[in-house]
C-alpha cells in the first residue's frame, strides 16, 4: 500500500474531515496544532460510530455473537497496527491508553524489575515530559541515575553526545523519534546500535515520529516504540506499546485485573499469554477500531506521500515565515519535520496565540510539555505551528498575514 502512485490531493482529503467545514469566528479554522491533536477523518468517525451502532460487546469474554465480532475486530486493528510499524508478531503491540501509558509501562514493568542503585538511564533534553517523569519516578524507586543528552542551539542532538553517555552502566536509552518542539529527527538507528552494544534497551516516544514517515520498528532495532493514537487521526483514549516478544515475555505485568490472566487462586496467580498479559480491564475497544481505521486512511493516501506533502509544506511554511522581522525559530535541524515553533520580538507566545485565534488560526502556545527543552533555549515558552495531511499552502498564508497583524498590534 506504501507509496502507491494517486497524487496528493489536499482538497480532497479536507473533504474527509467535518471539522474543518466548521467556522471559528466566522472564520474558515486554520488548524495548525495537529502536533497537539489531529483532527479525525470521517472513515474514523464512522468506524467508531459502527463499533456501537452494530457489533459492540466486551472483548475475548462471551461466547455470544456480538462479543465474537467485536474481538475480531479489535484484533484485527492490532494486526493493522502490527503491519503499520512492521512488528514482526501481532503479540508484540500492547493496547494502552496513550503514548504516556505505554511509556510507563516499560518504566514500571522492565524498569522496576531490572533497574538498581548502580544503574543509568539515558535520556535527551528534548523529551516530551511523558518520556521524562516515568523515568524520575522510576529513578526515585530504584536510585538509579539518569544522564541528559543535550541538544545544540539548531536543535540537533548529536550521535557522539549519545555515544560519550551510553556506559555498559546504562540499561535504558529512552529518547523521542521526532521533537515534538524542534522537529528534529533523531538518529534511532545509529543511537539503538551503540545502546545494544553497551547491553542497554532502547525505548523509543514514537508519539511525533509515526505520523510523519514510515516506521519499521524491526529495521530500526529499537526494543520499545511508543505512540498515541489522537496524533495519527485516530481516536483519543488509544496508544501503542510495541516491545520484542523476548523482552514482554519475561517482564511482570503492569496492572492487574480481569482478562491478563491464566489462573487465579488465593495463593497463586498464572499469567496469561501476550498481549492480554498487558491489558487488565476492559481495553478502548471502540478506540482500537477506530485507530485500525485510522491506519487504513493513511495507507490509502500512501505515507511517503503524506511524509512527501508536509515536508514541502513545512518549507513553503519556514521560507513565509522568515520573511517576518522578528520572528525567532526554535529548532532549525536538517531535515526537520512537522512543526515549526517560534518566537516573536514584540509579543509573548500566550498574546500571539490569542490574537491569531481571531482570525481562525488554531496554534498552541506554551512550554509544550517540554520545560526542560524551553529551558535549554532561554525561553518560558514558545508558538508552535504543526502540520498535517490535511493542510495547505493557503493555512500557512494565513498564519503568516495574522502573524503580521500581531506585529502592528504591538508596534
Ligand atoms: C503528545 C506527545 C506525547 C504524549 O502522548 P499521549 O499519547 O497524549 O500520551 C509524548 N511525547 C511526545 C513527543 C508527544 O508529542
Amino acid at each position: 500500500m506504501i507509496g502507491k502512485t494517486i497524487p496528493f490531493d489536499a482538497a480532497s482529503i479536507r473533504n474527509d474531515f467535518p471539522i474543518l467545514k466548521e467556522e471559528v469566528r466566522g472564520k474558515r479554522l486554520v488548524y495548525l496544532d495537529s502536533a497537539g491533536s489531529a483532527q479525525k477523518p470521517k472513515q474514523v468517525i464512522d468506524a467508531v460510530k459502527h463499533v456501537y451502532e452494530a457489533e459492540y460487546s466486551n472483548v475475548h469474554r462471551g461466547l455470544h455473537y456480538m462479543s465474537e465480532q467485536t474481538s475480531a475486530r479489535y484484533e484485527e486493528a492490532r494486526l493493522k497496527v502490527a503491519r503499520f510499524i512492521n512488528a514482526e508478531f501481532e503479540q508484540e503491540i500492547i493496547f494502552t491508553k496513550g503514548t504516556t501509558e505505554s511509556i510507563n509501562l516499560v518504566a514500571n514493568s522492565f524498569g522496576i524489575k531490572n533497574l538498581g542503585p548502580e544503574d543509568e538511564i539515558v535520556l535527551t533534553w528534548a523529551e516530551h515530559h511523558s518520556n521524562i517523569i516515568p523515568w524520575q519516578l522510576l529513578r526515585d524507586q530504584v536510585g538509579c541515575k539518569i544522564n541528559v543528552v543535550p541538544v545544540d542551539d539548531d536543535g540537533v542532538i548529536r550521535l557522539e553526545e549519545f555515544e560519550r553517555l551510553i556506559s555498559k552502566k546504562t540499561k535504558i536509552v529512552a529518547f523521542c523519534h521526532v521533537s515534538n518542539v524542534l522537529g528534529t529527527v533523531l538518529p534511532v538507528k545509529e543511537v539503538t546500535k551503540i545502546a545494544h552494544a553497551h547491553g542497554a534497551v532502547v525505548v523509543i516516544d514514537g508519539a511525533q515520529g509515526v505520523v510523519h514517515m514510515p516506521v519499521d520498528v524491526q529495521d530500526l532495532g529499537v526494543d520499545f516504540y511508543a505512540f498515541g493514537g489522537h496524533k495519527v487521526y485516530g481516536p483519543s483514549g488509544i496508544g501503542v506499546l510495541y516491545g520484542k516478544r523476548d523482552l514482554l515475555n519475561v517482564m511482570p505485568p503492569y496492572q492487574g485485573g480481569g482478562g491478563m490472566i491464566n489462573t487465579v487462586t488465593f495463593d497463586k496467580t498464572t499469567w496469561a499469554d501476550l498481549p492480554d498479559k498487558f491489558e487488565a480491564g476492559t481495553p478502548p475497544i471502540a478506540q482500537a477500531i477506530g485507530l485500525g481505521a485510522a491506519i487504513d486512511y493513511m495507507n490509502n493516501i500512501g505515507l511517503n506521500k503524506i511524509a512527501e506533502y508536509e515536508v514541502d509544506l513545512l518549507e513553503y511554511a519556514t521560507q513565509r515565515l522568515s520573511g517576518i522581522e522578528g520572528l525567532n525559530f526554535i529548532g532549525t535541524a536538517p531535515g526537520k519535520v512537522s512543526v515549526l515553533s517560534f518566537t516573536m520580538d514584540c509579543a509573548h507566545p500566550h498574546d500571539i496565540a490569542t490574537i491569531i485565534d481571531q482570525n481562525g488560526v488554531a496554534v498552541r502556545a506554551g512550554h509544550h510539555c517540554a520545560q526542560p527543552l524551553m529551558e535549554r533555549f532561554d525561553i518560558p515558552s514558545a508558538t508552535r505551528a504543526s502540520f498535517g495531511l490535511y493542510n495547505t499552502r493557503e493555512d500557512v498564508d494565513i498564519l503568516a498575514t495574522s502573524l503580521e497583524k500581531v506585529k502592528e498590534i504591538f508596534k
